[in-house]
C-alpha cells in the first residue's frame, strides 16, 4: 500500500483488527521511509458497481462518497456512528444484489432516502431537500406534511425554520 504522504510502496502493517461485528478489517500502517502512520479498511465487495450520473457520466461506485453524503444529512444529530456504518452497508449490499454493475445515481438516492426516513426524520428531511433539489419552498412543505405526527421533540435540532403554518 503506497503512503499517502510521500508516495513511498515501502508501508508495514502494524495492527490488523476486525470490527465489532466482522465486517471489516482496519489495519493501522507505517511508512518506513517517512514515518507516517495511516489506516486501511478492508470490505467484502460482491460486484464492481458503476454509477450513471444524470447526462449519462459513468463513474465507478465510492463507498466513501456515500458516507460522506449520509454524514453531511445526519450532522450533529442523535445517531449513534455504528447505526450509520450499518445502514451505509446495507446500502451496499442492496445494490449490490440488484444484479446489475450500472447503478443510476437516482437508484441510489432512492435507496439512501428510504434508509435516512428509517433512521432519523431530520436527516432524511435534510438528504431529500438537496437530492429531489426543490424548486419551490411548497414540495418542502408538503414533506414536512409527509413527516408530521412522527416527529419526536427534537425540534429545536430541525434545519432551518419550519414553515409558517395555518394557526388553530
Ligand atoms: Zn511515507
Amino acid at each position: 500500500m503506497r503512503c499517502p504522504y510521500c508516495g513511498s510502496t515501502n508501508t508495514q502493517v502494524k495492527d490488523s483488527r476486525p470490527s465489532e461485528d466482522h465486517t471489516t478489517i482496519r489495519r493501522r500502517r507505517v511508512c518506513a521511509d517517512c514515518g507516517g502512520r495511516f489506516t486501511t479498511f478492508e470490505r467484502v465487495q460482491l460486484r464492481e458497481l458503476t454509477v450513471i450520473k444524470r447526462h449519462g457520466r459513468r463513474m465507478p461506485f465510492d463507498r466513501d462518497k456515500l458516507m460522506r453524503s449520509v454524514q453531511i444529512a445526519l450532522r450533529k444529530r442523535p445517531v449513534d456512528p455504528e447505526r450509520i456504518e450499518r445502514m451505509v452497508s446495507g446500502i451496499v449490499r442492496r445494490l449490490e444484489n440488484m444484479g446489475e454493475n450500472d447503478i443510476k445515481s437516482e437508484t441510489i438516492g432512492r435507496l439512501v432516502m428510504e434508509a435516512l426516513k428509517a433512521l432519523d426524520d431530520v436527516a432524511y428531511v435534510r438528504f431529500a431537500s438537496v437530492y429531489k433539489n426543490f424548486r419551490e419552498a411548497k414540495d418542502f412543505e408538503a414533506l414536512l406534511g409527509e413527516l408530521a405526527g412522527t416527529e419526536g421533540d427534537d425540534e429545536e435540532t430541525a434545519p432551518g425554520k419550519a414553515p409558517a403554518s395555518a394557526e388553530d
